[in-house]
């Protein structure tokens, strides 16, 4: 057995090559199958891992990755984090441990938020002052054990201490001005006690994560950080400690890691290339060994390995020894690039995905040991691959640069806002207090099957546009039945609106089993953006326009917008982000210009993701919403005054964002608020936000239907930060996935209360 690392991944996706992970517990949670078959299903996964992983001849083999729905949960659960409306429920711990990731009748789940940058999103421990922490569930233990059995030693991986109670919230009654990290002692208490049962059972090493620092922290923070390390340095029998920092340059607390007792330490540099230049000086690393993660863990392309092994070189005086290793875990990434069959050869031929990514990391790990001639054929075919993208023409569209090249400052600007609202009102006619929704309508078995048929060509083009006319006609019917003013036709047509706008541009290609679990059970299948994007035709006139040739009231054009659409796309590593986006922005500013020229008064572009690329580093924060506002800008700056531009945020905490939601000058936006009782828009007031603005009144998320007495209140209280003219009713985002039994009456009991609200202005 190796005693160091030599080459690794600091994770893996657990969810199965075929999602096997997600169809076990989806059954297991319709009472379609025991809790030993959903236990087998995930031995299964686990034991597909570790072989894959071990065979690959990686020196060092991860544990502890499996989770049956978050690894900040199961963290929680290790240390007896457990709020006592979940214990209460006198449920086995499996089942008490779904109920805080999903809820019971009687219990809401913890929050669920998004896992620093990236599309994950963990569940949040709720820690009060008396909370007790104790070794209350030996899971890391049991599966060191399992593997150990398949021979495996792994290296088990944890949530930091640190970044757990950093990620954690008060829990409920806690007293004002407490915070989780108050209960650091008592955490490492208990960490210790973990890494000591870990020691005995044989584990050699334990790598602790502690993403938390690669965003800004405070000097408490940091001292935090020290004291973890310290403390559990000193830990008498444990593993070695690993401590691993991700999604960016770890800042001071690279420095502070490495002052501590620990044997390893875990640096990203490919998010955090930065701190490549301080590693040299770095006091204390001359005794541990450095974790270089070389291999981007959070995108799909094949690495430069010559490059990775230059700066594996510059490293080697560095640290005690050099290991090599993923940037952060592979869970963001598919499993097998291999399992495309749909991929273009050449655009396949550039990719690499966790398997990949490990086969990757253990060339770099021969190449340190042995030497580059060892590993020459590996290095030549990845060289090879390199440049064959580099040169590639397929990845550059010369009128595309052309029209980046000639972008003058007019293309970002409309026409005054005084304008353009003379001119919408002239032309849309709408009442006071206009009702809409944000897009989508319930997408029914038939609509879904229609999709499914046509892709399998088991229709043809012409029985999938009736179909889908169909389905308009019905949603537009329904719509005037009901009374809304601003029609949408559906989005019927859609799989996903950042996929099925991928499917209709250049410089996209699709998967088809390269999914990535987004939380729980859940899994997204990012497109991956190759090359320069360009909009050979219309995509989504066709059916908007059908929309509207049913009906006098205006119907919505619906589109997703250019931020969004990277922020859920695996993107190119080759040029600025920025200029991705601007790419991305003059196609959708094509769109908008072609709904407008087939007579489509109203446009919404749906910015969803606009906060989530937000930098994990505030310095950073200027410079993406400049680019991102810009991108956003563009895409709608191409119509005439008289079209009126939306925008749909799905949140309402804006946060460092809100001057950009002003930046964005959409005529008019919608955001969620049915949860947050409108206090946001005493926020947007705050910083000058003098436009439309439609705050959900009905929290799609629940199925509870409010009456339109209830959202009359909500309007009403709306209607003290907002003057009329401004208003708009809306639901929040999301009818795609209720029913239209819900759907119809809930936007029933909205127009109902519009119009009472209205009667009394
Ligand atoms: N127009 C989309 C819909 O209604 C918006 C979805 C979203 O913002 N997430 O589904
Ligand atoms: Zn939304």
């Amino acid at each position: 057995m190796t005693s160091t690392i030599g080459s690794t991944v600091l994770g893996y996706p657990r969810i199965g090559p075929n999602r096997e992970l997600k169809r076990a517990l989806e059954s297991y949670w319709a009472s379609d199958s025991s809790e030993a078959e959903l236990r087998e299903a995930a031995r299964r996964t686990r034991t597909g891992t570790w072989r894959t992983l071990a065979d690959a001849g990686l020196d060092s083999v991860p544990g502890n990755t499996f989770s049956f729905y978050d690894q900040v949960l199961d963290t929680a659960v290790t240390f007896g984090a457990v709020p006592s409306r979940f214990s209460a429920l006198g449920l086995g711990p499996l089942d008490t441990y779904f109920a805080m990731a999903r809820g019971t009748d009687s219990a809401a789940p913890l929050e669920m938020t998004k896992w620093f940058d990236t599309n994950y999103h963990y569940l949040v421990p709720e820690i009060g002052p008396d909370t007790r922490f104790l070794l209350a569930d030996r899971t890391p233990v049991e599966q060191y054990r399992e593997a150990l059995e398949l021979g495996v030693s792994t290296r088990p991986v944890l949530v930091g201490p640190v970044t757990f109670l950093l990620l954690s919230k008060p829990a409920e009654g806690a007293p004002d001005g407490f915070r989780p990290l108050d209960r650091l002692d008592d955490v490492l208490d208990a960490y210790a006690e973990l890494l000591a049962e870990l020691k005995d059972a044989g584990a050699e090493w334990v790598q602790l994560d502690e993403p938390a620092f690669a965003a800004d922290r405070s000097e408490p923070e940091l001292a935090a950080l020290r004291k973890a390390y310290r403390r559990l340095g000193k830990v008498q029998e444990r593993p070695r400690l690993m401590a691993a920092g991700y999604f960016g340059d770890l800042g001071e607390a690279l420095g502070a890691l490495a002052s501590c007792p620990i044997e390893a330490l875990g640096v990203d540099l490919v998010a955090g290339r930065s701190a490549l230049d301080r590693l040299a000086s770095l006091h204390g690393l001359h005794s541990k060994t450095l974790v270089a993660g070389l291999i981007d863990g959070r995108n799909v392309w094949r690495a430069d390995l010559d490059r990775a092994l230059t700066t594996a070189a510059t490293l080697l005086g560095a640290a005690g020894e050099v290991a090599v290793s993923t940037s952060c875990s592979l869970l963001h990434v598919p499993y097998d690039v291999g399992a495309e069959a749909g991929i273009d050869p050449q655009v396949k031929s550039w990719l690499a995905f966790a398997e990949q990514k490990v086969g990757e990391v253990v060339t770099l790990g021969r190449a340190l040991r042995e030497g580059r001639e060892a590993v020459a054929d590996e290095l030549a075919r990845a060289s090879e691959a390199v440049a064959d993208r580099t040169g590639a023409e397929r990845v550059r569209n010369h009128r595309v640069q052309a029209r980046l090249g000639s972008l003058r400052p007019e293309h970002v600007r409309r026409a005054d806002y005084a304008d353009r609202r003379r001119a919408q009102e002239e032309s849309l006619e709408l009442p006071p207090l206009p009702t809409t929704t944000i897009g989508s309508f319930p997408q029914t078995a038939e609509v879904r099957e229609a999709r499914a048929a046509a892709r399998r060509g088991d229709i043809d083009h012409a029985a999938y546009t009736r179909r889908m006319r169909d389905e308009i006609e019905r949603v537009v019917r329904l719509q005037e039945r009901l009374g809304l003013d601003v029609l949408v036709h559906g989005e019927p047509e859609r799989n996903d609106m950042v996929q099925y706008f991928s499917e209709h541009m250049e410089g996209f290609v699709s998967t088809e089993a390269g999914w990535v679990q987004s939380y729980g059970s859940r899994c997204v299948r990012p497109p991956i953006l190759f090359g320069d994007v360009a909009r050979p035709e219309a995509i989504t006139a066709e059916w908007a326009t059908y929309a509207q040739r049913l009906t006098e009231k205006p119907v919505k054009g619906m589109l997703t917008g250019p931020v969004t659409i990277l922020a859920w796309s695996f993107v190119r590593d080759d040029q600025p982000l920025a200029d991705t986006a601007r790419q991305v922005a003059l196609a959708i500013r094509d769109e908008v210009r072609d709904l407008e020229a087939a007579g489509i008064r109203v446009v919404q572009v749906d910015e969803p993701a606009l906060r989530e690329l937000l930098p994990l580093r505030a310095a950073q924060h200027r410079d993406y919403l400049n680019w991102a506002v810009e991108a956003f800008r563009l895409a709608t700056s191409g119509v005439a005054a008289s079209t009126q531009i939306h925008t749909h945020l799905c949140y309402s905490e804006f946060g460092d964002v809100i001057d950009a939601i002003v930046a964005l000058d959409a005529d008019v936006t919608s955001i969620e608020a049915a949860r947050s009782r409108m206090e946001v828009l005493d926020d947007l007031n705050a910083v000058g936000f003098a436009r439309g603005v439609g705050p959900g009144v009905y929290d799609i998320h629940s199925p509870r239907v409010p009456g339109a007495e209830e959202v009359a209140d909500l309007l009403r209280t709306a209607l003290k930060a907002v003057p009329s003219e401004r208003l708009w009713v809306n639901p929040d985002c999301g009818l795609k996935t209720r029913g239209y039994a819900e759907v119809e009456t809930a936007l029933q009991n909205m127009v109902s209360a519009a119009a009472a609200v209205r009667r009394s202005l």
